[in-house]
């Protein structure tokens, strides 16, 4: 499979699943560019290492996802934008009523606006050129919900409202928007909650794992940033062209449940 002379935008990627999902859209051949809020040598490092891994054009663009005007100054300074993938998150735990205002304020701004933002600056140009794709990285709580995270399931739940009606309104045309919808996904953030989780429960790794973290994830599997990364591939293959507006689960069967 091919992405050779396809441009990626993948917000929030100089780590866990936005990194992967980039990796393996470099793999495929496609031209990346990186994203993130903090702008050091780290991050132009690692666009020139996934240049060198796979022969490919990468580049590192720093802009604040909880901004509307630098989402669409990232679209502006990518350029020709074929693959956006809306991917950049944070998370905050805690009950409605005591819920803090700015953290439901960063949330909705981070990874349901953002989305909007980006996706109305992309779209003129991929009907221009005739081709596009539309990823967001939703999660299963854009399908179902948990106690406690109530900006995150809102921004999640609105993230997939957003993904029906862009498909919806390019329906006609050659361009896609799909949702992909992980479970548990082992990023280096969930690995270091590893270590503190066994201290509070008294409880080795593995059940931590099993009993904590993957409660609700039947198969008692993370999934990998490599599996959402290729799932993010397979939406952008001619073998997709028909799917769109839909959500596609990476969860180890967690919204069978
Ligand atoms: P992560 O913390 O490793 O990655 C989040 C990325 O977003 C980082 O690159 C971070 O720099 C970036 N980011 C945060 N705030 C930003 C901002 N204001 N502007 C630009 N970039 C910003 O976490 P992750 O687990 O890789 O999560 C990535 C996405 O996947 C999120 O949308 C998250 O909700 C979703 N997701 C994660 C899991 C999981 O289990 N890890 C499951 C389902 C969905």
């Amino acid at each position: 499979m091919t992405l050779q002379g396809k441009t990626a935008v993948v917000t929030g990627s100089n780590s866990g699943i936005g990194l992967g999902v980039a990796e393996e859209l470099a793999k495929a051949g496609a031209e990346v560019l990186l994203n993130s809020f903090t702008d050091t040598d780290e991050d132009r490092a690692l666009a020139d290492r996934i240049s060198s891994d796979h022969s490919v054009r990468c580049r590192y663009i720093a802009a604040d996802m909880a901004d509307p005007d630098q989402c669409r100054g990232l679209i502006e300074q990518a350029g020709e934008v074929d693959i956006l993938v809306n991917n950049a998150g944070i998370q905050h735990v805690a009950p409605v009523d005591e819920f803090p205002r700015e953290k439901w304020d960063a949330i909705i701004a981070i990874m349901l606006s953002s989305a909007f933002h980006t996706t109305a600056a992309v779209l003129p140009g991929m009907r221009e050129r005739g081709w596009g794709r539309v990823v967001n990285i939703a999660s299963a709580h854009g399908l179902t919900a948990s106690p406690y995270k109530a900006a995150y399931v809102a921004a999640k739940h609105g993230l997939v409202g957003l993904t029906k009606t862009v498909a919806l309104e390019t329906a006609e045309e050659p361009i896609t928007a799909n949702a992909i919808c992980p479970g548990y996904v082992l990023t280096p953030l969930v690995e270091k909650q590893i270590p503190a989780t066994m201290e509070k429960y008294g409880m080795d790794r593995e059940q931590v794992i099993r009993e904590v973290m993957l409660a609700r994830q039947p198969s008692k599997q993370f999934a990998s940033v490599e599996q959402i990364g290729g799932t993010a591939v397979f939406l952008c293959s001619a073998a997709a062209d028909q799917i769109t507006g839909t959500t596609l689960s990476v969860d180890g069967g967690w919204t069978a449940l």
